[in-house]
């Protein structure tokens, strides 16, 4: 997934990571403040906390839908069957459920099957305990889901680009599947699965499986997901889409009104697709397409397989924020095929897949490119180092009784992402690379922990090579260790000197020479904007380059937030526009925190935040309330 986290700034320096001469004393500065080093003990066991079913003991193997998706009622009906394994000869078979009515189970052939609810848990919900025998096959699940669904979000025709039908799609990823399908809700498993899911007419569904590529006249698509997935990958979207192919193995779906513009934005998807096979081996999914949801989704990008759901923020009109599909289609191989045992380990699908993400995008676009996007997540980590409270300052987390959605911050992206290009530089390159296509192929298709992958790692990369890495203290202390790799990127150099001369000069257009600046380039010059800056500073650069109005969502969200931070407030259109009609959880949270700031930005973010909130996604007006103080 990409990505919950702020856009964030610290000082103005353009290298990354401690241990460089004087232009570090930034980053030896973030580090000193973090308190003292905390480790994190090796696990006594692998056992994922997240869920209350019994999968050591007997486990789904494919599941099977059969499922109408109401607009009227926003609510999905039918059956769920669980094709299982019992490896123990269980009397019994555990479920995740969460806001989900059960009408009735059965057992095979549809006899009748004895079951039991238990006690409602609000972070992990409420087991559906059914009776089974050693040699029950099928277990299936009549139910339907309540109003307290997590992962479903019902949009009404306005809050779409078409405006005149509903959209509807769902959000499994951490654990929010058990409440949209009855499931064993851990990562641990894989299943294969089939669906039948029935939708109006005028409607087209899709899934992370085979997908329809026309509208049919039913009402009814089938599915079928051949290759085994965790559950939180399994995923379900219906509206009025359409589809554009780009090559002969990816394409895109989205609202008609979109659909040449994201076909243009996403038109290099098949080369990405060639690109990553050239580095780690063959894509195994079949299919490589995307879909391009309405603005309330509230992540960047969900990595379902074969099918990614993107958000339309990245549609900016000239391809530069495509590092998400690179990072969507990286999940392909570190997360969908070789995925995080727990989410405990949730670094093994993040940090592994920015570090493809970044090897792509150095393919397509070069390493003066990819320096950028490396310099913008160190950034990023070195202001959730000063964030996070010590304990999850580890690659390796002890989640226990928090959401795993805790899990999921620049530690697991970026300090993993570090990590990688850690032991990319002591090892070498080539060998490294050699060794991480060997791991993709050695686990595809399985589940990993990280002390799975410790004693792979030492066993293929350290000992051969006669390596002296400190791989305990990066993935099981806290702080980030001294030998971080640096990032230097002569580009953000430049644009830190024509920030120097905008300051002593106080001139835009004699200081700044942004012509040809890329969109990176830009977003470090507006996250270094320095305190003080005034309002009348910002109106100049505004009067320029008119940012206010940028049609960039990146650029515009940072823009945004320095503009609250320097009670700059000839946004306040536009910052509401922005408010009110997107809904990506890492754009919302830095804005309505830099609101909050003071007691009429309070006020403020308060009124906007009612208009907005009924078009955000849980997981989104979940965060917001919290930090509005409303819940
Ligand atoms: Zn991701």
């Amino acid at each position: 997934m990409r990505k919950l986290i702020y856009l964030t700034l610290i000082g103005l320096t353009s290298i990354a990571c401690a241990g460089n001469e004087s232009e570090s004393n930034e980053s030896e500065t973030a580090k000193a403040d973090s308190t003292e080093v905390v480790k994190v003990a090796h696990p006594e066991d692998d056992i994922d906390h997240h869920t209350l079913s019994n999968y050591t003991e007997v486990r789904t193997k494919h599941l099977h839908l059969d499922i109408a998706v109401s607009f009227e009622n926003k609510q999905i009906t039918g059956t769920a069957t669980h094709t299982i394994e019992n490896i123990t000869g269980a009397d019994h078979i555990d479920f995740d459920t969460k806001g989900l009515n059960i009408i009735a189970v059965t057992l095979d052939e549809g006899e009748a099957g004895e079951y039991t609810m238990g006690e409602y848990d609000e972070l992990l919900g409420t087991v559906l305990s059914v009776k089974i025998n050693e040699n029950t096959e099928k277990v299936s699940i009549q139910y339907e889901t309540t109003e307290k669904t997590e992962a479903l979000d019902w949009l009404m025709p306005a809050q779409t680009a078409g405006k005149v039908e509903p959209f509807m799609y769902t959000q499994g990823q951490s654990i929010f599947t058990r409440s949209w399908i009855p499931v064993q809700g851990t990562p641990a498993i894989r299943i294969t699965y089939s669906a039948k899911v029935t939708v109006p007419k005028n409607l087209m569904a899709v899934m992370s499986a085979s997908n329809p590529v026309h509208k049919n006249e039913t009402g009814i698509y089938e599915f079928d997901m051949p290759q085994a997935i965790p559950c939180y990958l399994v995923a379900l979207a219906v509206g009025d889409l359409e589809f554009a192919e780009i090559d002969h193995r990816t394409g895109v779906y989205s609202e008609p009104s979109m659909l040449k513009d994201c076909a243009y934005e996403l038109g290099d998807m098949g080369n990405m697709v060639n690109e990553a096979e050239k580095l780690y081996g063959n894509y195994l999914w079949d299919r490589y397409d995307v879909i391009v949801l309405p603005p309330s989704f509230p992540f960047g990008g969900m990595e379902n397989p074969r099918l990614t759901f993107a958000t339309p923020t990245i549609i900016a009109g000239d391809r530069s924020l495509v590092a998400l599909i690179a990072h969507e289609l990286a999940h392909s191989w570190s997360g969908n095929l070789v995925t995080n045992s727990t989410w405990n380990d949730f670094w093994l699908n993040e940090g592994f897949t920015v570090y493809f993400e970044r090897r792509i995008m150095e393919a397509m676009y070069g390493k003066d490119y990819t320096d950028m996007l490396a310099l913008l997540g160190y950034q990023d980590l070195m202001r959730t180092m000063d964030e996070e409270t010590t304990d999850m300052q580890s690659l390796k987390l002890q989640l226990m009784s928090k959401h795993p959605d805790d899990a999921m911050s620049d530690i697991a992206y970026e300090k993993g992402y570090f990590f990688l290009r850690l032991l990319e530089q002591t090892a070498g390159r080539d060998n490294f690379d050699v060794f991480l296509k060997n791991y993709f192929d050695s686990y595809k298709f399985k589940t990993i922990t990280t002390e799975e992958f410790r004693t792979y790692l030492v066993a293929n990369l350290i000992e051969p090579y006669k390596l002296e890495v400190n791989i305990d203290e990066w993935m099981y202390e806290s702080g980030l260790p001294d030998n971080c790799p640096q990032v230097i990127s002569t580009l953000f150099n430049g644009v830190e000197a024509n920030l120097e001369q905008f300051y002593k000069t106080n001139d835009v257009k004699k200081s700044i020479h942004a012509s040809n600046w890329t969109t990176h380039e830009w977003l470090h010059f507006i996250r270094n904007l320095k305190e003080g800056t005034t309002p009348a500073q910002m109106a100049m650069l505004d009067a320029e380059y008119h940012l206010t109005q940028s049609g960039n969502s990146e650029v515009a969200a940072i823009w945004f937030e320095k503009s609250i931070n320097f009670g700059y407030n000839k946004i306040d259109k536009e910052l509401e526009a922005f408010l009110v009609k997107i809904g990506r959880r890492k754009f919302l949270m830095p804005l309505y925190t830099a609101l909050a700031a003071t007691p009429e930005g309070k006020e403020k973010a308060i009124a906007i935040y009612k208009k907005a909130r009924p078009n955000y996604h849980y997981v989104s007006f979940n965060s917001i309330d919290e930090l509005l103080g409303l819940k």
